[in-house]
Formats: C-alpha cells, structure tokens, sequence
C-alpha cells in the first residue's frame, strides 16, 4: 500500500501563497457581485462528480472549482450591499488568526492540552469587560470569568443548564427533569415575545418544555413589559412551580428593542431568578461610551453573551459568554472522567474550559479575537461601530423625510426598521425586486401584525456611498413599483 501523500511544507506554502493571493482578490472584488446569490436549488451539486475521487487531484484544480462553481453559489456577506439579517464580519486579522489557529492543530479542552489557549482566552475576555463597560464580577480575577463558545445560541442553552442546576439545587442534573420522588419543582423560564428563538430551542433540548417557557408581553418599543413579567412570575409560584431563568434581551433581532435590565434585575435578585442577559449584536455597541446606556443594570446579570462574530470585525464562529460566579457554571456541567485526570487541573488552579460549555474539545477562538483587538485597538474598534451606527442613522433620516416611507420601530444601533406605507404586499414585492436585482440585500421581519424590511448596517466595507445608493435604489424601485412600471434596474 502507498503512503498517503501529505502536503510538504513547501507545496502548502506555494498553495498557501496562492490562496491567500484568491482571497485578497475576493476582497477587491465582492461589491461586483450580485449580493444574494442566484442559482437555483440542486445547481451546485449538478456540478460536482457524483463520488469522491479515488486519487488525489492538484490543489489547482480545487482553486479552479472555487472559481467556477463556489464562488457563483455564493451570498456575499462582506459585500458593501448586504444589510440583511445581522452582518457577520470578517477581518484581515480574524482571517489570519483562525489560520493561525488551523496551522498549530492545537485541541484546547484542558489547561494541560496547550496552556496558552485556555490562558490566552480567560485574558482576552478579561480585557473585554473593561472594554465593553461590563461589570468587574465578570472576570476571571474575581468570582466569574468568560470563555468562548461557537454561538449565542450555545451561549444561552449553557446559561440554561447552569440556571436549571441552581434553581433544582442539583436535583434534575441527579435524578432528571420533572417532579416526582425525588426529582426537583416544575421549572419556568421567562423571555420577551420578540426574544430569539434560541432560547426557545435551549428550553427543548434542557427538557424544561415550551410549556414553561413564558413569552412575556412587550411595550410599544417591543421591549419587555416589566408588569407583565412580574405577574408571569407571580403565577407561576402561585401554582406551584419555581421560576429559573428570565432571558432579557440587548437588542432583539426583530427591531433593536433593548429590555430594561435594571427592572428586570431588580426583579430577578429579589425573586432569586438567574438572569440571562443576550446582547447577540447590539452588545459590540457597548465598545463606545455613549452606548453604554443599552446595558444599563446589567450588574445584576448572572450571565451575558454577545457575538464578536456579528459586528465586532471577528470571523465566525466567536461568541462570547461570561458568568457572575463561574463555581455555578462548573457545578452543572463538570464531569471527571478517568482518562481527563491530571495534576493541574487537580491542583485547582487552573482553569479547564471544559467544563464552560457542551463539547469537549475545542479550537483555539481566542488568537483571532487577540488578533483583531490588536489590530484594531479599542479605538478602531469604535470607530467601526460608530460608523455603522451613523449610516444607519442618516438612512432613518431620509426614510423619515420621505412621503411614501415610515420607519417601523424606534432606530436602534445599526439597525433600521422601515416600510412603505402601501402595505404588506407591497413591501414584500419591493423587497423580492430588490434582492433579485443583486443591487443589494435586505430581510424582513413582522411587527405589530404588519411586514417590515430591515436594513442592517454594519459590513466592514460599507460606507457612506453604499447606503446612499440602497436608499436611492429602495426609493426608485418603489416609485416604479407605485406606477406599475414594474422595477427600476
Ligand atoms: C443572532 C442572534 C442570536 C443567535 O446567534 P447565534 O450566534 O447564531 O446563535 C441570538 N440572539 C440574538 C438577539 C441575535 O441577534
């Protein structure tokens, strides 16, 4: 038999080279690209050999096919147009950290399997509760810390199982979910109706049942009612069940809505509830003074995540999670087996990550956010957010200049949620002629019973042309929409 033929150090540094050389071209040219892709479901995999080939091909031949048959099958996130959904940056820095990350083959699962990425992490995130303006209890050098997961949605189911552990006292992580001999009190959970269906998802796979989850009903601004949330948790004791959790959300990803975590807080202290706080995208805002305001009261929170992976210029997947008392974090989720035993992590000085998350095993997340942070530095990092957050700005002004538009929702940080005032079917129509154009991209969402577009700044490449040039379009498209003249292109 063969040996397998490995890449040598000189074929992956020429191919290295050159892929490196595609992907800076991919960064000059990704405005020239319609922004949603356009193929038709099944084309891609038309294209590809129906088995895996028997011998190994040159590393050319896979560039070609990046060429002609990836890159057409491509949604170009980091085009200057895209403004749907949430953006999810990428950055030189991120780029060649997660390389970086790739090329030492390092697995970080404990303190032991490569001190530098559990020491490196704890760190970074230590200098991001300064950064961010989070509270001091947070870090790893009082009684909390942080750690890196893949998602917020990972984020949150963790938040979940550490709440379900200290609101059982150990009992369901004992003898399971559900009451009986035995077994722990009936356990509710509490989030806004505009709340991300993470956390719906986190309730199903902890066990709690959607029947405990409470959507608790929302203000005009589609925020949190905090006397809705109280009577909800009334009732729930009333009947007998122990409240664990309440979800607030920084940011929904509806409209912006920020829930008011100082009530939220108070509530949650005094009724001994773990507070969740999710700040998925509006929680890189807080990198700027003047918008530390969205995180007011969240000394009261006994966890938070927010996702650099979404506007804070770091490749997915980086979120990141941090915990008031990190021993309740470890209660519910640590395990010893045999073949994990070693003498630092019985020594108790270390910290093993572990034990902060689902898996196992991890990738060393935190060189990319060590490279961006220093290449950026806090004040580049703002100047980011700043910018997304004025471009959106100057776009809500015109939409609220306009006579045919109206804005939707309070304008929240990067975030504009609008709609002509012809209706639902006219909106969606608009948005159909607009995504099919290429021009640019945007989603939707529904609120107060009504379809809404939203435009979500925050690209790295955007400026101040690009929006100029959606609003300029958006306006055109409707007009000729209007007069039955079907869409300008
Ligand atoms: C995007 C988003 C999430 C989900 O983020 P993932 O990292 O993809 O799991 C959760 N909550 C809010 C508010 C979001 O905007």
């Amino acid at each position: 038999m063969d040996d397998a033929t490995h890449m040598t150090p000189d074929e992956f540094r020429r191919c290295g080279h050159a892929l490196i050389e595609r992907i800076a071209r991919y960064m000059e040219e990704v405005e020239r690209y319609p922004v949603l892709s356009q193929v038709e479901p099944g084309s891609i995999r038309e294209r590809l050999p129906p088995a895996a080939p028997e011998h190994g091909e040159p590393f050319a031949h896979v560039l070609r096919d990046i060429d002609e048959i990836i890159v057409p099958g491509l949604t170009h996130w980091q085009s200057p147009n895209f403004f749907a959904y949430f953006p999810a940056n990428a950055s030189g820095p991120a780029i060649l950290g997660d390389l970086l990350s790739s090329g030492l083959g390092v697995q970080g699962m404990l303190w032991a399997t490569s001190p530098a990425c559990t020491e490196l992490e704890t760190h970074v995130l230590d200098w991001l509760v300064g950064l961010l303006g989070l509270p001091d209890r947070f870090r790893s050098t009082a009684a909390g810390g942080g750690v890196i997961q893949d998602t917020a949605s990972s984020s949150t189911l963790t938040a979940l199982l550490a709440a379900r552990e200290r609101a059982s006292a150990g009992a369901v992580n004992e003898h399971g979910v559900g009451s009986g001999p035995g077994r722990g009190p009936r356990l509710t959970v509490y989030t806004s109706r505009h709340a991300h269906s993470a956390i719906e998802k986190g309730v199903k796979i902890v066990g709690l049942g959607r029947d405990n989850l409470r959507l608790v009903d929302a203000d005009a601004g589609h925020a949190m009612r905090i006397d809705a949330l109280e009577s909800a948790i009334a009732a729930d004791r009333a009947s007998g069940a122990t409240p664990a959790m309440v979800c607030a959300t920084v940011g929904t990803t509806s409209s912006g809505a920020v829930d008011p975590l100082r009530a939220i807080g108070e509530i949650c202290r005094r009724e001994n509830v773990w507070l969740h706080v999710d700040a998925a995208h509006a929680g890189s805002a807080t990198i700027c003074p003047e918008h530390r305001g969205l995180i007011d009261g969240v000394e009261h929170a006994d966890s938070y995540t927010f996702n650099p992976h979404k506007w804070l210029l770091t490749n997915f997947d980086c979120n990141c999670f941090w915990v008031a008392d990190r021993a309740a974090l470890i209660d519910a989720l640590s395990v010893l087996p045999e073949f994990l035993r070693n003498r630092a992590t019985e020594s108790g000085e270390v910290i093993d990550y572990r034990d902060w998350h689902v898996p196992l095993g991890r990738r060393f997340r935190a060189l990319k956010l060590w490279f961006v942070v220093r290449h950026y530095g806090a004040d580049g990092l703002r100047s980011h957010v700043r910018r997304s957050v004025e471009l959106a700005e100057w776009f809500a002004a015109q939409v609220r200049a306009s006579e045919e538009f109206e804005l939707a929702a309070p304008v929240s940080v990067g975030l504009v949620c609008f709609r002509h005032r012809e209706g639902d079917a006219f909106n969606q129509t608009l948005m159909d002629r607009l995504n099919q154009s290429g021009a640019l991209y945007l989603t939707h969402t529904r609120l107060d019973e009504r379809l809404v577009l939203r435009l979500a700044v925050g690209a790295p490449a955007t400026r101040r042309e690009h929006v100029e040039a959606a609003w300029r379009r958006i306006a055109e498209t409707a007009r000729g929409l209007a007069t039955g003249h079907g869409a300008v292109s």
